[in-house]
């Protein structure tokens, strides 16, 4: 962990928080429905298709699902 994540923690964790750090390759990228990951999943900037399953969604929304479970998949991998 960095210093600035070290730091960021220790704010965050005075304010009741938790802060985790996740590797944000791929979050646009991987099928929340089936967990195909694929550069083909985005067609567009703004667009998700899933090449596997043919699930569609906006491209941001499948980023933050996919930082969310992400951090929850941490948090349980390291519970505090
Ligand atoms: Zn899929």
């Amino acid at each position: 962990m960095g210093v600035f994540l070290a730091i960021l923690n220790a704010k965050a964790e005075g304010a009741g928080r938790v802060v985790m750090a996740v590797d944000p390759r791929n979050t646009s990228r991987r099928c929340p429905e089936c967990g195909h990951t694929a550069k083909e999943n985005r067609p567009t900037r703004e667009k998700f298709h899933c090449v596997s399953c043919g699930h569609t969604a906006h491209a941001d929304t499948v980023g933050a699902i996919n930082v969310l479970r992400a951090g929850l998949v941490r948090r349980e991998a390291q519970p505090a």
